[in-house]
């Protein structure tokens, strides 16, 4: 249940991003055996190239964590992307949010639920065959799951995660939104902020407090599964953001909603534990998408120094702008094998919090970089709203700031680090 409603929010932001007519995230697809053997032999199969070898970073057919099948399973992304998305993006993006219809015509193409078990309502793949998904079906009840999941992964159902307050983003365990037990029920009264996909869901994940008198905060919240249309939960504007325009950010408000027993989501006061369980997931998304995003801007960025023409021959014919191609590639690619290697030892459940925040902070940094770069490469061009690589460049910005700022990483890298000395 959980992992599907963080797939609504990382596809709705996918779909935000769609100056990009490229591979995006969904597809980075690997069966487990081809992961496991590159885990195990830490090499690539000796005919797969990686993508510093293939003309183009976007090309398909590279990286030893996939196989044929994920290839092809690429191109129908890419394809559907192209065809359904990239039409659309520049009025979706000035409207604020998508055609709701566009998730239906995602979950036909089998692209949403793509890792929940098939019998579940889901496609039944796996982590890297959808990448964006986690592995949490696991916090639902079976009713709920039986309930949700095969409209969510058909998309006639859009879902969201609500956690951040206006008085508490990364300080998770500052939450207000309070849940007060009423017989078998609960009733619900707070209000959230910045939640991505708010104003189109049709279900919320939300987190509220549950127990007021826990010994810490982190033991008294729970997670509940509202739906949109129950009296008392509303809905606010929608919030004009500089990047992601397309996808729809909205405020949400609770007042005395009642919800049943069987709207909690897993068990009671364990929310903070559930939360904490799928961040590094959705922390390695943000690191992949990132390094997708990068590899789109340097491949666009090559293809205008290429044509642009400046002193009597293009750009691309300067040393200057040569050694900053070589750079940027040479620096994608290093993230690259990172990335590569996290979403190898995920499949295996052996990435740990510490490497999916090392993934995030580096290439959400690292995407900012490219995406300064690559802008000035095209001077004027650039500055232009609607060319991809400005929409890149501003929905580029957000990446070091949501899933864990980038500082509060730090801090838990950082405790990492430290604790084995602490121990001795
Ligand atoms: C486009 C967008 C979409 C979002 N979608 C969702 C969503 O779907 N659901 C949801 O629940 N939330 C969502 N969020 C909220 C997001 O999770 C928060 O932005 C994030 O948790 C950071 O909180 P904050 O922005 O309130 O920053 P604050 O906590 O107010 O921090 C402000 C600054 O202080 C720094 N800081 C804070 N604590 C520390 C520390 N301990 N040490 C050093 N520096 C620190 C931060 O790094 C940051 O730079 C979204 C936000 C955006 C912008």
């Amino acid at each position: 249940m959980f992992s599907i409603a963080k797939q609504s929010f990382l596809f709705g932001r996918k779909l935000a991003g769609i100056s990009v007519p490229r591979v995006c995230f969904l597809h980075y697809g690997a069966s487990s055996n081809v992961v496991a053997n590159a885990v195990k032999f830490g090499s690539h199969d000796g005919q797969r190239r990686p993508t510093a070898k293939m003309p183009k970073l976007t090309d398909i057919g590279s990286r030893t964590l996939f196989g044929p099948e994920q290839d092809s399973f690429r191109e129908t992304v890419r394809k559907f992307f192209q065809k359904e998305i990239t039409p659309h993006s520049q009025a979706w993006n000035e409207r604020g949010y998508t055609d709701k219809e566009i998730w239906e015509k995602a979950g036909s193409c089998g692209l949403l639920g793509i890792n929940i078990p098939e019998e579940h309502g889901g496609i039944g793949g796996s982590f890297a065959d959808a990448c964006i998904i986690m592995e949490e079906h696991k916090y639902g009840s079976e009713e709920q799951k039986q309930k949700y999941i095969p409209d969510m992964t058909a998309g006639k159902k859009i879902s969201a995660i609500a956690m951040t307050e206006p008085d508490a983003g990364s300080d998770l365990q500052g939450i207000k939104s309070f849940a007060r037990k009423d017989g078998s029920d609960y009733i619900l009264n707070g209000s959230k902020i910045f939640i991505s996909t708010g104003w189109l869901a049709d279900v919320v994940v939300v987190v509220a407090v549950t127990n007021k008198e826990a010994k810490s905060a982190a033991h008294g919240i729970s997670l509940f599964i509202v739906d949109a249309d129950t009296p008392g939960f509303k809905k606010s504007w929608l919030m004009k953001k500089i990047g992601l325009g397309a996808s729809d950010t909205a405020g949400l408000f609770f007042e005395d909603v009642r919800l049943p027993a069987s709207a909690l989501l897993g068990e009671e006061n364990k929310g903070f534990y559930y939360l904490m369980n799928e961040l590094p997931q959705e922390r390695l998304l943000i690191g992949v998408h990132a390094c997708a995003q990068s590899e789109f801007m340097f491949e666009e960025t090559k293809q205008y120094v290429m044509q642009r023409k400046a002193y009597g021959k293009t750009l691309s014919n300067l040393q200057t702008i040569q050694h900053k191609l070589a750079e940027m590639k040479t620096e994608i690619c290093v993230a690259r094998a990172f990335i590569d290697q996290c979403i190898a030892l995920h499949e295996v459940q052996q990435l740990d919090a510490q490497m999916a925040c090392m993934a995030k902070i580096w290439v959400s940094e690292l995407e900012n970089k490219i995406a300064a770069q690559c802008l000035q490469l095209h001077g004027e061009a650039g500055y232009l709203y609607d060319t991809p690589i400005a929409r890149a460049y501003l929905d580029a910005r957000v990446q070091t700031i949501y899933g864990g700022s980038n500082e509060v990483l730090k801090d838990l890298i950082a405790r990492q680090i430290l604790a084995p000395a602490k121990k001795i």
